[in-house]
């Protein structure tokens, strides 16, 4: 991911390592390729927009280092600016101070929630702590049967609904496809939790169900969700190879489940990198997570300043 844009990035640095001053014009040609490089990675246009902007009045004002030549000073305030719009400083989970810390996963369908669940359980598990999953994915019969799976291969334990017995009902989903619902997620979330604390567990993470499109249905349901188990994180996963689609996605999410992190999942394909510098920039939410594979340890905590280093390599 960023290979692109890093080669882009890099190249234009390259034009001004010569240069023993930056004028006015060396400063705004710089910024407008550091546009065309991010346009061209995808990156949302507000955020593209904001992030010149800064760079441009940084770059033009009285920013003055005696231990850096010009050069070198833009490159430090784009990395600056690029920590920055990737979230700041590495944050992850916040623990509850009692009870079990509740952790809802929500998502489009595919994005990787079920996959990141387990990841999540597992990495929780090798620092000490006592995970539970909860499938609360009750669209498709298969999501339940997949997180067991996924919780089987992390070694913890999964709530599930016994199905067929729940009073289930059929529903279609907007983009036509059927949909058999077997229970209430709100009813099987709730007593997933009170599961997980007569059993003692310390964190539970809650795996909801997803849409292939942001549908109002699936987003009162996630919101109901979130009302009814008033979760410590919220975490929104998110495909990285989304493309300019993730910010409408993200903002119907930040606005139906009021999302606390992002996981970015599928780092490792050949995304443009745009999701990530999106999402985060418009959202003001951190990214947390990287998902970089299909496997339990494919996942790592998500640090913008090595992030933003790898990017300017
Ligand atoms: P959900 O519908 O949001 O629960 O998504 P899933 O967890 O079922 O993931 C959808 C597909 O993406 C599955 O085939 C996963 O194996 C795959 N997947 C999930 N995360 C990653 C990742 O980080 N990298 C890759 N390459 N594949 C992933």
């Amino acid at each position: 991911m960023f290979t692109s844009l890093s080669d882009r990035l890099t190249s234009t640095f390259k034009n001004l390592r010569t240069k023993g001053r930056l004028s006015e014009s060396d400063v705004n040609r710089t910024v407008r390729d550091i546009r065309m490089a991010l346009l061209d990675a995808d990156v949302a246009l507000p955020v593209v927009k904001e992030f010149t902007h800064a760079v441009r009045e940084r770059a033009l004002g009285a920013e003055v280092s005696q231990a850096l030549n010009p050069a070198q000073q833009v490159v430090k305030i784009v990395n600056e600016e690029l920590v920055a719009i990737l979230g700041g400083a590495t944050r992850t989970i916040r623990f509850a101070k009692t009870g079990p810390t509740v952790i809802m996963l929500a998502g489009l369908q595919g994005a990787g929630k079920t996959t990141l669940a387990g990841k999540l359980a597992h990495w929780l598990k090798e620092q000490g702590h006592t995970p539970m999953l909860v499938a609360a994915d009750l669209q498709r019969p298969n999501a339940v049967t997949q997180l067991q799976v996924v919780g089987e291969r992390a070694g913890v334990p999964v709530y599930a609904p016994e199905q067929g017995n729940v009073g289930g009902h059929d529903a279609v989903g907007p983009t036509g496809e059927g949909t058999r619902s077997f229970g209430d997620p709100v009813a099987v979330s709730r007593d997933g939790i009170r599961e997980a604390v007569s059993k003692q567990h310390d964190v539970v993470i809650v795996d909801t169900a997803g849409r292939l499109a942001v549908d109002t249905d699936l987003m009162r349901q996630a919101g109901d969700i979130r009302a009814a188990i008033d979760p410590d994180e919220v975490l929104f996963v998110i495909d990285a190879m989304i493309g300019q689609a993730a910010v409408e996605t993200a903002e119907a999410f930040l606005e139906g489940v009021d999302f606390t992190g992002v996981v970015l999942s599928k780092l490792d394909g050949d995304a443009r990198g745009g999701a990530a510098l999106s999402v985060a920039g418009i959202t003001g939410r951190p990214i947390m997570f990287a998902s970089t594979g299909e496997g339990v340890r494919d996942f790592e905590v998500f640090h913008p300043d090595r992030m933003a280093s790898r990017i300017l390599d």
